[in-house]
């Protein structure tokens, strides 16, 4: 059994708390490893390592940086698999699809390696007689990362590289849960040639995370997980004087509209609902068809839902993954009796599946429920696994309505043939990332990832140009190089002319 260890100042530096959190292969239930847990002394050593590296990093050249970027994203790509093979042991997710999460984390590395253009300032030359005016951009600090399980890879790579492009230093606190992905990514940066104390890595729980809330030397915070915990840590950093970006949870809908291509949908819903088991913060799990579509909609999707092949990540036979963990998987299956007992038809109940050999496996089959109504739990709640759920809406209007008393407002999408609905529904909807026949929206690297409501909390969006404003403070010099006829004591306001 593996342990893993944090990562300080360029190298492994072995837990000296005595905590250890279990990491499991969700495909089979054993433990695989153990993962140290920081105290607050343990965060106290990062943090201070990555304040010490700040001045010079921040003063190194963006030559430099840019070098170090392209390495690193070389190194990525060579590492490709290896880093898929890591996800799929820890989280559960099949192979393919954690190729997928590392190829959309590179592509945030590949805008990183932009950053000579993505810093640029602007300047005005003239604002007053023999005045120019320069604006730039300069890093915070010490930034904290913290990320959540269900993108070990991606979600870390969303963070580090832009932070450390703009010339902050870094502490990551991935997911406790599946914690051996990041800490490769972290020792390939190294690799890579990013000096020591740039980034490092500390795993933990609450302790380690609070104390990264509260650390004096703490700029900024990325946060992304469950919209509780977005909220506290939204919360606390900002009463502590950090900036914040906390991405929390989400329930995104799927509005289907009669002139859509049912086909295209049915498939669109399938992929987006179960992919990765459901345990994507994009994932559709609420489908919203508009009458009269719905019985030949919902057949569809049945029909679809019923052929998915259910096993272990490693095996390129399987579509679909286990869940993370027993209590998350029970937790995910009380759904679908409950929704029954609340008046919802259960079209499909995945809740007894067993995969041949995989019995202590964390496995779900696929469910979905039909005439689902708000009041029910399971359109309450974000489930977080591979149920879906169909509310039945008389209009486009109606559908609107619904998907905008949601609490969250993460990601949508709109099916249809309709240019003019497509748009009206694209300027109408509360959410932040909106598909038009795009399941799953979520943005190329130079556009930027965030929702609304509570699925985020703060004012940036992450990556992209928001990342890019985030991890830096602007500063703006006004100069005057006075010709000899200049002076005079004027004791206005100042003005330009
Ligand atoms: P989580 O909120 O349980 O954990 C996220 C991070 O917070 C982890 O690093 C964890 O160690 C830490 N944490 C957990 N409990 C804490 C506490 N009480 N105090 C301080 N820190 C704590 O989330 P998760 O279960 O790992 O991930 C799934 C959730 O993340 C889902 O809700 C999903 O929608 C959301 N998510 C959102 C996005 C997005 O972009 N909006 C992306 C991925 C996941």
């Amino acid at each position: 059994m593996k342990t893993i260890q944090h990562w300080i100042d360029g190298r492994i530096a072995e837990g000296a708390s005595g905590r250890y959190g279990v990491v499991t292969n969700p495909a089979t239930g054993e433990q695989t490893g153990q993962v140290a847990l920081a105290n607050t002394a343990e965060v106290d050593r990062a943090v201070a390592s990555a304040a010490e590296a700040f001045p010079s990093w921040s003063n190194s050249s963006l030559a430099q940086r840019t070098q170090v970027l392209f390495n690193y994203r070389e190194l990525l790509n060579a590492h490709r698999d290896e880093l898929a093979s890591l996800i799929t042991a820890e989280h559960g997710k099949v192979h393919s699809d954690a190729l997928g999460e590392v190829a959309r984390g590179l592509e945030i590395v590949e805008l990183a390696c932009g950053i000579p253009q993505l810093l640029k300032g602007e300047t005005s030359t003239q604002v007053s007689n023999r005045v120019d005016v320069e604006s730039i951009r300069q890093p915070l600090g010490v930034v904290a990362g913290i990320t959540p399980f269900n993108f070990p890879a991606m979600v870390p790579l969303w963070m580090f590289p832009l932070a450390i492009a703009c010339g902050n230093t870094f502490v990551l606190k991935p997911s406790e849960k599946d914690p051996s992905a990041a800490l490769r990514l972290v020792e390939l940066a190294s690799e890579a040639g990013v000096p020591d104390g740039v980034v490092n890595l500390v795993h933990g729980d609450k302790e380690a995370v609070d104390r990264l809330l509260e650390h004096p030397d703490i700029a900024a915070v990325s946060f992304v997980g469950s919209t509780p915990i977005a909220e506290h840590v939204h919360r606390t950093a900002s009463a502590n004087g950090k900036r914040v970006q906390a991405l929390g949870g989400a329930k995104n809908h799927m509005l289907v509209l009669p002139d859509a291509n049912l086909d295209q949908a049915a498939d669109a819903a399938v992929s987006a609902a179960y992919g990765s088991a459901g345990e994507r913060c994009m994932a559709v799990s609420v489908v919203v068809a508009v009458d009269p579509i719905g019985d030949e909609l919902v057949d569809k999707i049945a029909e679809r839902a019923r052929a998915l092949r259910v096993g272990p990540g490693t095996d390129p036979a399987s579509e679909m993954g286990p869940l993370i963990t027993r209590e998350h998987r029970d937790k995910v299956a009380s759904y679908v009796p409950k929704a029954r007992e609340q008046g919802a038809e259960v079209v499909v109940d995945g809740t007894e599946l067993k995969v041949e050999g995989y019995e202590n496996g964390f496995f779900i089959g696929v469910s979905l429920l039909d005439k689902v109504t708000p009041e029910m739990d399971a359109y309450q709640d974000e489930i977080f696994g591979p149920v879906l759920s169909v509310v039945r809406v008389p209009s486009y209007e109606e559908g609107l309505k619904l998907i905008n008393s949601s609490r969250w407002g993460n990601g949508t999408a709109i099916f249809t043939r309709d240019g003019g609905a497509a748009r009206r529904f694209k300027l109408e909807v509360q959410a932040g990332m909106v598909g038009v026949n795009v399941p799953i929206p979520v943005p190329v690297g130079y556009h930027s990832f965030g929702g609304w409501k509570d699925s985020l909390f703060g004012d940036h969006h992450i990556y992209g140009t928001d990342g890019i404003h985030f991890y830096t403070r602007g500063k703006v010099t006004t100069t005057r190089w006075p010709d000899p006829s200049d002076g005079g004591i004027d004791l206005g306001f100042p003005s330009n002319s």
